[in-house]
């Protein structure tokens, strides 16, 4: 799970990175720095699904189509990655004999589309991949108010809202204000209490008929699905927390619980503890000391971020730390994936 920038900043943003790859791609400058490219890469993924075309879609970059995702594996054989399991990762980096590239493989939240659409495209290249499980969505008992959000301001061309100053009414008739409007919510959710910030989201959707349970009940499967894909030997699942909270906002008891609990249900569903945790946002301000020191003491193998950058031979150093590589949905192109690959994005 990443985050969401307002709309000017977030264009502005991608001109930039989408210039800088098309730069990396057009000069095959991975060719003259090749320590750039580390020693592979962890791709993050969140929906694999055909491209849909609502008017509204601020999780956009949360959503790679099928064809994109066989194109990104295809190009990480062709560079010689060898594929990995994510758990097995801090033992091979750490071999000092060992001067193989890898690729692993990871998608987060639990989405019923990786079992449709991803997984076949895994088993096909015999690709090992990791779902990350938030046990609140796989139960239901925890709504994902991004998708919330936009259902919303999908629907409706106003809304109340309090974002702690009383009531008032926010606009979501124009693009403008759509995108507008959604930037605020991700900011008060940053800035509230999570809880009551999902909490007030949910309320303002079903004001306006728009039953967010279920919005999680289409989008997450459930444990059943989970336990039945746990039986490809291809998949493993990891831990993102019960309720998809920032880590870095909770006290001591409910950071232990977030980690535990999750940990705890994909044993469960899975019937193995899973040696890899992903933190929700997985940000700078969404992973602090305290949370690092509890995923380690949890017994996890290795926790992955969302800071961008290919593997190095010292990750296992710092393995609550592993770095990953956004596959975007705004950057759906096979010269993107190599110079991601290149490792050249993330120099500086
Ligand atoms: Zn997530």
């Amino acid at each position: 799970m990443s985050t969401w920038k307002t709309s000017a900043t977030y264009l502005a943003k991608h001109a930039v990175i989408r210039a800088g790859m098309e730069a990396v791609a057009l000069t095959r400058a991975g060719r003259f720095l090749p320590n750039a490219a580390g020693r592979g890469v962890i791709f993050t993924l969140h929906h694999v699904r055909p491209p849909t075309e609502p008017s509204f879609r601020p999780n956009a970059h949360l959503s790679v189509t099928p064809h994109f995702l066989r194109q990104a594996i295809e190009t990480a054989l062709e560079a010689g990655l060898v594929p990995a399991h994510l758990h097995d990762l801090p033992r091979l980096l750490a071999d000092r004999d060992d001067t193989r590239r890898f690729v692993s493989f990871t998608l987060d939240d639990g989405y019923r589309d990786n079992i449709e659409y991803a997984a076949p495209i895994f088993r096909q290249f015999a690709m090992p991949y990791t779902i990350f499980i938030t046990r609140g969505f796989i139960e239901r008992k925890r709504t994902i108010w991004w998708e919330t959000a936009q259902a919303l301001l999908g629907k409706v061309s106003s809304f109340t809202f309090d974002f702690g100053s009383g009531l008032e009414r926010v606009a979501s008739a124009t693009p403008a204000q759509r995108h507008h409007a959604f930037a605020r919510l991700a900011r008060f959710v940053q800035a509230a209490d999570e809880d009551e910030a999902v909490a007030h989201i949910d309320a303002a959707a079903r004001d306006n008929g728009i039953d967010p349970v279920a919005i999680v009940d289409d989008l997450v499967m459930t444990g059943d699905e989970l336990r039945a894909l746990a039986t490809d030997p291809l998949f493993r699942a990891g831990a993102h927390t019960l309720t998809h909270v920032n880590l870095a906002r909770v006290d001591e008891a409910r950071l232990v619980r977030e980690i535990g609990q999750s940990a705890d249900a994909v044993a469960e569903w899975c019937g193995y503890r899973p040696e890899s945790f992903c933190y929700p946002y997985g940000t700078r301000d969404a992973v602090s000391e305290q949370t690092q020191t509890a995923v380690v003491d949890a017994g996890f193998a290795l926790a992955v971020t969302t800071r961008p950058g290919v593997l190095r031979t010292r990750d296992p150093d710092t393995p609550a730390l592993f770095p990953r590589v956004s596959l975007n949905g705004h950057y759906q192109k096979k010269r993107y994936v190599e110079a991601l690959l290149s490792g050249i994005p993330f120099i500086g």
